[in-house]
């Protein structure tokens, strides 16, 4: 089943490419449709972040390190948004590969700071997260929603350089749930943020949600940045 599901992205993700990319590598710049095979071969490995407190199960696509870093940063910080694409489909073979998206879930992106998703032209990440929710739509039975149910309000600096208890201190009161952005009352949420790196965001979306009885599942990230242990799905 997981098998099938998963050649069927591939054949879906060869489509989209041929669509929307050019004929370089995402993650070296080198000849490639999408990324060249020694770039696939260096993050196609999923794997569970390891714990952090208070975050729930999170699955990432691979490492922030080497070609995967250099694709997000491209499709984040330097206007690739035609990345939207394949870096939603490594979200949704992460998620497969975890066998943790339930069969009726709705998808939250952490939410950016207003200043950043001005400055990058919108919301990479609410992007990000419609791709992920359409591809898993197409799951067999699935029933997946998506919504900008959380949002940082103005204020929140950039994390870049504050460790942990400095990054909580910068999101707590400033990260919130959106009363008319809900899912349906019992859905549970799974998360989906680019880079878990403390696990402070992730751990004020939880709170943020939590607070206003929105159950919350899991996550998925596109990037680990722990540098701690981890184990495959
Ligand atoms: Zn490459």
């Amino acid at each position: 089943m997981l098998t099938t599901v998963l050649t069927a992205f591939h054949h879906l993700f060869a489509e989209l490419l041929d669509l929307v990319l050019p004929a370089v590598c995402a993650g070296c710049g080198g000849p490639g449709r999408l990324w060249c095979a020694r770039c696939a071969a260096l993050f196609a490995h999923p794997h569970w972040v390891a714990e952090l407190p208070g975050v729930p199960p999170t699955v990432a696509a691979g490492d922030y390190t080497g070609p995967l870093r250099q694709a997000l940063l491209a499709y984040k910080e330097r206007g690739q948004h035609r990345l939207v694409e394949p870096l939603a489909q490594m979200l949704a073979s992460a998620v497969l590969a975890s066998d943790r998206a339930p069969p009726s879930c709705w998808l939250v992106p952490a939410p950016s700071r207003p200043a950043a998703a001005r400055a990058r032209g919108g919301d990479h990440m609410h992007a990000l997260a419609s791709v992920l929710a359409q591809l898993l739509a197409r799951v067999p039975g699935a029933r997946i929603g998506m919504s900008p149910a959380l949002r940082m309000r103005s204020g929140v600096l950039d994390s870049v350089g504050l460790d942990a208890a400095a990054r909580c201190a910068n999101l707590r009161g400033r990260l919130v749930a959106r009363l008319d952005q809900l899912p349906p009352r019992g859905v549970g949420v799974l998360l989906v943020d680019d880079v878990v790196t403390t696990g402070a965001t992730l751990r004020t979306c939880v709170a943020a949600l939590t607070a206003v009885g929105v159950p919350v599942l899991g996550a998925v990230t596109l990037c680990d940045a722990t540098g701690a242990h981890r184990h495959p799905p």
